[in-house]
């Protein structure tokens, strides 16, 4: 199928995400835009520009903190979510568990309910204007130790706001093992919240094993290590673990891959029966949109549109959603798809 008729098909199906960072989403316009507001000059361009300049994880995890500092009031996350309405749109994902990181607001003098009412509020805007829904995960952080994991989760559960599902482990895995924050997570199953870990992006099973074992990881956040360990890959095969594989930002940030998709293991996990789901993790750091990363698999990976509409329903059946929804959303994806391929017969399946 040819790109542009692959995107008018991708565009037709709803979708679900559920591996992206909300801060992640924001237009490169925008960031100017409040660094103006909040500074009273304009960003130079050697500054801006090297807001997206890095090499590897430790770089872009510096460039993200830096621009959440640019934020100085609690308003501005407003700006943050219209660029986020509009991703949901242009991708047309009808139902997005996003990651919020609280730590570097919360060290502004923020308060946790400030943050988490203005993101309600905004969440409810996108409901409303655009039939969409959105959940969020609060990502404790293992970038600022343990103590702090343990005060965000603390907030997570005074709020006991609805909109919030449960907690991740973001940041760097090799610099904070999952172990180490195994008590915040320990405490977070005890008040019933999902949990979720970025774990086997860039170190080997044992931190993906540690994550299930020790944090009682529902879904791992990009699991491609796990392609390097046959009988691990096996064993979450059979457990069916979703696996939230986020392709572009793998390429960026990881040498291993030498910059190629046609390097990135996603097929490899999914021909061993892995329980795979697709998603871009920071859109505007690696310049890729859901429907991109699609099309990345299907062009460069060899994933059939079968496959592809697969995935797409496992965004739905790997999601914190209620059980009865997801059926509805995975019928959904199936009449579109049948409704999509009728009015385009010259379309093969
Ligand atoms: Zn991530």
């Amino acid at each position: 199928m040819k790109k542009d008729v692959f995107y008018d098909l991708l565009k037709f199906i709803p979708k679900a995400e559920l591996h992206v960072h909300e801060e992640a989403v924001i237009g490169r316009e925008t960031v100017k835009k409040v660094y103006e507001r909040n500074f009273g000059q304009q960003m130079t361009d050697e500054e801006f520009n090297s807001l997206f300049d890095y090499k590897d994880l430790g770089g872009f995890l510096n460039s993200f903190i830096k621009i959440q500092s640019y934020f100085k009031n609690v308003q501005d996350l407003e700006i943050q979510f219209n660029d986020f309405e509009q991703y949901l749109n242009d991708n047309n994902i009808v139902y997005c568990e996003t990651f919020i990181s609280p730590t570097s607001h919360l060290k502004k003098g923020w308060q946790f309910n400030e943050i988490i009412n203005t993101i309600s509020k905004c969440i409810k805007r996108i409901s409303t204007n655009s039939h969409r829904t959105v959940r969020c995960l609060i990502d404790v952080s293992r970038s600022f130790g343990m103590e702090n994991a343990m005060t965000n989760l603390n907030h997570v559960i005074a709020a006991r706001n609805p909109i919030i599902l449960g907690i991740g482990l973001g940041g760097d895995e090799s610099k904070g093992p999952a172990k180490d924050y195994a008590p915040v997570f320990d405490k977070a199953v005890e008040h019933g919240f999902h949990t979720v870990t970025h774990a086997g992006e860039s170190v080997e099973s044992w931190s993906m094993k540690d994550s299930i074992n020790l944090c009682h990881a529902e879904r791992l956040g990009h699991g491609i290590q796990a392609a390097k360990d046959e009988e691990f890959m096996k064993e979450l095969a059979e457990k069916q673990i979703p696996l939230e594989v986020c392709p572009t930002s793998n390429i960026f940030i990881l040498q291993e891959f030498k910059g190629d998709m046609k390097n990135h293991p996603a097929k490899k996990l999914y021909d061993a029966g892995c329980n795979i789901t697709i998603n871009t993790d920071d859109p505007t750091f690696f310049k890729c949109s859901l429907i991109d990363e699609y099309w990345n698999i299907y062009s460069e990976l060899g994933f059939t549109l079968e496959d592809i509409k697969k995935i797409i329903k496992n965004g739905f059946t790997n999601s914190f959603m209620a059980k009865k929804m997801k059926t509805q959303w995975c019928n959904k994806v199936d009449e579109a798809w049948f409704k999509w391929f009728q009015a385009h017969p010259e379309e093969k399946e």
